[in-house]
Formats: structure tokens, sequence, C-alpha cells
């Protein structure tokens, strides 16, 4: 089968089109970096440097795939979304000029990358949330600028169903991590950018360590094979709500750091900057609805994830410090 993956130059894309390659399909790639800062570049796949904005270009990207995965979006952590609300919104050119290119080309089907982030906000004020439910999106109060973006564009795969008969599927990502992401530069998660500090006390000798907040936040985060797993059911499932690809072990903040420190084999003096951008204060995925129908909840213990993220940055922190003179 002829599958193109949008964004296939970062993250989730990067992970999502080495699986489909390795199951034997036919994977168009696109992403609007240069080859160079691809996070991976597969030899097996049609690699091509496009904005996806552009109708155009999605017209060219679309042209002859039976299925399209749109993993592209101006995305990044807390620090983030919080001060490029504009920025986030203009993705919704992506999805929507993606789902008219494959209207126009008759794509079977068409998946849709959401967020934890459409949930109502409300829902989320304490660190000791139940998990969130598929409905709890609604009645809508998302997140600012990419949580609008996300829930928008989700009701834009809806109607295109109800009104083309284009077949859409949605997942909710919560907090995605592992290897082969963004680890530094400004749009890393909370996983990584924790990895990263961690890895720079333990390569420098500095033994402290910044958290945003107070470290009592909490959050699930989900292992990248698992989310791989949970997206490939989801797309060949006849499910056209959207679903929770998410974690349910609800973590805080300062427990994930505990977790980095044994992973790393040092212990760290915490700072606290209670000014930094710290999002909701809990948030957890309820996973009864995607167990039901897809049979999927992810499989990846956190200490297990964490290693091999933890390792991998660590080697990218190693590689990237100036040597000693
Ligand atoms: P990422 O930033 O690593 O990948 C997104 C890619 O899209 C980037 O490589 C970027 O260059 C590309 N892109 C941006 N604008 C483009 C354009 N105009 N044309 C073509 N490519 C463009 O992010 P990710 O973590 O892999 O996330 C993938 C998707 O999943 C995004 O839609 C994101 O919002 C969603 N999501 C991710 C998480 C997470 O925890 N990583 C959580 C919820 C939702």
């Amino acid at each position: 089968m002829r599958v193109a993956v949008a964004g296939a130059g970062g993250f989730i894309g990067g992970w999502l089109a080495r699986r489909l390659i390795f199951e034997g399909h036919e994977v168009v790639c696109a992403d609007i970096k240069p080859l160079s800062e691809w996070y991976q570049v597969h030899e097996n796949s049609d690699n091509r440097i496009l904005d996806l904005s552009k109708y155009e270009s999605c017209l060219s990207f679309v042209s002859g795939a039976e299925q399209v995965y749109n993993l592209a979006a101006d995305m990044g952590g807390m620090g983030f979304i919080e001060t490029h609300k504009a920025e986030c919104m203009l993705s919704v050119l992506i999805n929507t000029h993606l789902l008219m290119a494959s209207r126009e080309f008759s794509v079977k089907r068409f998946f849709f990358a959401s967020s934890a982030c459409v949930y109502n906000a409300s829902k989320q004020n304490t660190n000791d949330v139940v998990g969130l439910k598929e409905e709890d999106a609604y009645p809508a109060m998302p997140e600012d600028g990419y949580g609008w973006e996300k829930l928008f564009s989700e009701r834009m795969c809806r109607h295109f169903y109800e009104d083309y008969g284009l077949e859409t599927r949605v997942a909710r990502y919560h907090n995605i991590y592992g290897p082969q992401g963004t680890w530094d530069g400004g749009r890393e998660k909370a996983p990584a950018a924790l990895s990263r500090k961690v890895a720079s006390a333990k390569l420098s000798g500095k033994n402290e360590i910044e958290i945003w907040g107070d470290g009592e936040q909490a959050r699930s985060f989900t292992f990248i094979d698992d989310c791989i797993e949970g997206t490939l059911r989801l797309m060949n499932s006849d499910v056209r709500e959207p679903l929770n690809i998410g974690s349910d072990e609800m973590v805080t903040i300062n427990r994930l750091v505990e977790i980095l420190e044994e992973i790393a084999g040092i212990q760290l003096l915490r700072r606290y900057n209670l000014d930094a951008p710290k999002g909701v204060r809990g948030r957890n995925s309820d996973n009864t609805r995607v167990r039901e129908l897809l049979g999927w909840s992810p499989i990846t213990g956190l200490e297990k994830g964490l290693g091999e993220t933890y390792r991998w940055i660590e080697s990218q922190v190693h590689s990237s410090m100036k040597p000693l003179t």
C-alpha cells in the first residue's frame, strides 16, 4: 500500500514511517525541514521537503496514496505553546489542506494527530485528577492556541467524513516520549528536557537541576513504541471518534526527576522556578474506551522507557559538549 506520512522529519512521524516501511508499505515522507535536520531519514522511502501548509504541496504529496497520516504541526512543550499561540494555530492550514487534497484524490483513510490539550481545562485543576475520558473535551475549554487548533481540526476530520465520506481517524496523544525526538532548542517536552538537564548536570559535574513549577504537577507519559502501535491499530479500525492514545500511569514531575536520577546514578540539588510555564495542574488518560475498542494499552513502564530515552539524550548531550582545550 502507498502511504503518505506528513511530518516524517519529526519525532513521531519518523518512527511511524520506519514501522510502515518495515511492514512493507511504499512510504512517501514529507517535512518542511531540510533533510539534514530530519530526526530519522529512511533509505527506503520517497523523502520530500514540502511546506504542507500550502494546498499545492499537499496535492503533490497525497497523489496516489491510499492512506495519509498527518503528524505535521508547529508544536513543542509548554515553554513553546504558551508563547507561540498564533504559530500553533496556523497548523490548521496543514490539516485543512491535507484533508482537501485527500478528498480530491479519494484517499481511503486519513489520520490526524490530536492532543490531550483539547481537554477541558477545568477538569485538570488539581494534581489528583481522574483520567480524562474522550467526552471530557466538551463543553470546549481547551489549551489556548494549540488546543483550540487541535479541537477544530478534529471536527474538520469528523465533517469531512460526514459530508464527503472521507474515512478519518483521530488520536489524542498524551505526552509521547522516546529517543530521536526534540531534546533541546525550546520545543522539547518535559521527559526530554529533564533528561537533558540531568545528563548535562552529570557530564558537567554541576550537580543541580532547575525544575519548572513546584514539581508537583502530575502527568502521564507514553513511550513511542506504544504510541506507534496504538496509532496503527486506530488507523486500521473502524473507530471514527477521537480516542486517547496515552498512558494511565500518572506521576509528578518530581517523581520523573527521581527516576531519571536513579537511571543516571546521581542525586541533584533541585531549584524550583515558580515563574516558568507549568501547564495544567494534573492530567491523565482514561483508557477504558481505547482498551475496549482497540484492545490497546501501553506496555512500556516509565522506568524502561525513560531509561532508553535518557541514554539516547545523554549521548546527544555528550557529543554536543565542546571538547576541553
Ligand atoms: P515534531 O515537532 O517532532 O514533528 C512535527 C514535524 O512537523 C516537524 O518535523 C516539523 O518540521 C513538521 N512541520 C511543521 N510544519 C510543517 C509544514 N508546514 N509542512 C511540513 N512539515 C511541517 O512533533 P511530534 O512530537 O512528532 O508530534 C507529531 C504530531 O503529534 C503533532 O501534530 C503534535 O501536535 C502531535 N502531538 C504530539 C505529542 C507529543 O507528546 N509528542 C502530544 C500530543 C500531540
